[in-house]
Order: structure tokens, then C-alpha cells, then sequence
């Protein structure tokens, strides 16, 4: 299960707030395999599409995603 820290993430009322990303950030959403992640006005997580595979973790530059068992 991972987890968000929506205060580290740059995406927030639907945009890049930090003026790193264009218009997306290039991270997280791209890097999951299973569709567990979406953008919207904050990054959505869906758990039931989560697979535990990690790959978020190391795609997000601004560690702003934790995985815990
Ligand atoms: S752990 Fe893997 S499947 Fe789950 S949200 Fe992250 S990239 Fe997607
Ligand atoms: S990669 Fe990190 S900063 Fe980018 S949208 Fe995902 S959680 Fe937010």
C-alpha cells in the first residue's frame, strides 16, 4: 500500500505548482503499471488497482510517495 504525501507533491487544483512539469508532472501516473494512479485537482490513488509494485517511489522527485506494508 502506498501512501501520498499531498504536502510533497507539486500537483495540486489540477496543475504543477512548482513550474517543474509543463503540464504534467512525468512521474508517478506515468510510472505505475496498473492505472492505481490518476491526476485530478490532487493525485488520486486507487488501492483496488494497486499491485505493490513500487515503481511510484523512485518516479516521484519529490519523495512524496511512501509504501508500507
Ligand atoms: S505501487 Fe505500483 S501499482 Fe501501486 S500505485 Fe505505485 S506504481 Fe502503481
Ligand atoms: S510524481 Fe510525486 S510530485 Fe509528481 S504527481 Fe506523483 S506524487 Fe506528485
Amino acid at each position: 500500500m502506498i501512501t501520498i504525501d499531498y504536502d510533497k507533491c507539486c500537483w495540486k487544483d489540477g496543475k504543477c505548482t512548482s513550474g517543474c512539469c509543463g503540464d504534467k508532472c512525468d512521474g508517478c501516473v506515468e510510472a505505475c503499471p496498473s492505472g492505481a494512479l490518476e491526476r485530478k485537482d490532487l493525485v488520486v490513488f486507487y488501492p483496488d488497482k494497486c499491485v505493490d509494485c513500487g515503481l511510484c517511489i523512485p518516479a516521484c522527485k519529490y519523495s512524496a510517495i511512501t509504501q508500507s506494508a
